[in-house]
């Protein structure tokens, strides 16, 4: 018999990252001091910053870079499991697991160019495994649910949705037929991984992903990808930022609600454990529905915000940011 445990405060966050120009920002804003020596196995190529947030540790951990093929960043399922793995191993299971990073958006469920979007829940699109039960094709596509989290995506300005996964950047017509089908917000290529992981290990995930590039426009995606990534890991950055100090302390049940602007009061009794429910059985009776809600930012500052030197060209689909002197009020300009 497993005993229940009543859910717990969040005051340990692991966020994991696949792109150096991902992380950087973070590595930054959060002033986190690297882990040296490395606390993974001799040749592990994944690079962990730890620090302090409104009360919260968190750690930080990047894949790394292949120097095989260039010194490439890590990208993609294999790396982002085996470093989560690897960090839980390491630090402990945290209270919640964050896989943080940059994503393509599906113009058709509303997804804009600097839009942010935390998961309802994760699939994979590429795992397509047919079997006469059906099992194995439900196992397949996953269905990792995150806690319900839709008062703090309104509190911190964002968007909710499916995210799916491959260990592709382009995307076949099949792909795009599954995605739809799922009511799929968010391509990219970590999520699904990083939850499969933190759900065979009881821990609370969600994915927070900025929009760099339109699956379903009409640019490239490598090329809206490149233009967009400096000014989306920007937004990524402030958005995590808003995450980790809304939710530091406090049960993630709290932030269960939607509709509601207010942040909650201090931690509350314990309420229903947070923690990833079971994939659904069938795809078609799990229930998770796209919510578009507002990804308004927050109140302008008093100050003219500071120009941060990035984007890009003049097409309809770039970005490019403001950070208010503040650090938090922050404007998204398309450009
Ligand atoms: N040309 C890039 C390729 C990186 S792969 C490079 O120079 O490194 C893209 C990364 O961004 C992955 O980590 C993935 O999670 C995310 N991503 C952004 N847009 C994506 C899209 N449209 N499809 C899949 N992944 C995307």
């Amino acid at each position: 018999m497993t005993a229940l445990t009543p859910p717990s405060a969040v005051k340990r966050v692991l966020l994991v990252v696949a792109m150096e120009q991902e992380v950087r920002p973070l590595v930054q804003r959060f002033g986190l001091e690297q882990i040296q020596p490395s606390p993974f196995l001799r040749g592990a190529p994944f690079v962990a910053w730890m620090g302090e947030v409104e009360g919260l540790v968190l750690h930080v951990v990047w894949c790394g870079r292949d120097p095989r093929f260039g010194n490439v960043n890590n990208v993609a399922t294999t790396a982002a499991s085996v470093c989560l793995y690897a960090a839980v191993a390491a630090f402990g299971a945290p209270d919640l697991c964050i896989s943080a990073g940059t994503a393509g958006g599906l113009a058709s469920s509303g997804a804009r160019v600097g839009d942010v979007y935390l998961s309802s829940k994760c699939v994979f699109h590429s795992r397509r495994i047919p079997d006469a039960a059906g099992h194995l094709e439900e196992y397949g596509f996953g269905h990792y649910r995150s806690p319900p989290l839709g008062k703090l995506a309104s509190h911190i300005g964002v968007k909710t949705g499916v995210v799916s996964t491959s260990d592709s950047l382009d995307a076949v017509p099949m792909d795009l037929e599954l995605m739809r089908s799922e009511g799929t917000s968010i391509k990219e290529m970590e999520a699904a991984a990083v939850a499969w992981v933190c759900q065979t290990l009881s821990v609370p995930f969600v994915a927070l992903k900025s929009v760099t590039d339109i699956v379903d426009g009409p640019r490239a995606t490598r090329e809206e990808f490149e233009a967009n990534l400096e000014a989306a890991s920007l937004v990524l950055q402030v958005k995590t930022d808003a995450l980790l100090r809304a939710v530091a302390g406090t049960l993630l049940a709290q932030w269960a609600n939607d509709g509601s602007r207010t942040a909650p009061a201090a931690p509350a009794a314990p309420a229903a454990p947070a923690a990833p429910a079971a994939p659904a059985a069938r795809r078609a009776t799990d229930g998770t529905t796209t919510t578009a809600t507002n990804n308004s930012a927050p109140p302008p500052a008093a100050e003219a915000p500071r120009a941060i030197p990035t984007v890009v060209d003049s097409s309809s689909s770039s970005v490019a940011m403001s950070i208010g002197p503040d650090g938090q009020s922050f404007e998204v300009l398309r450009v």
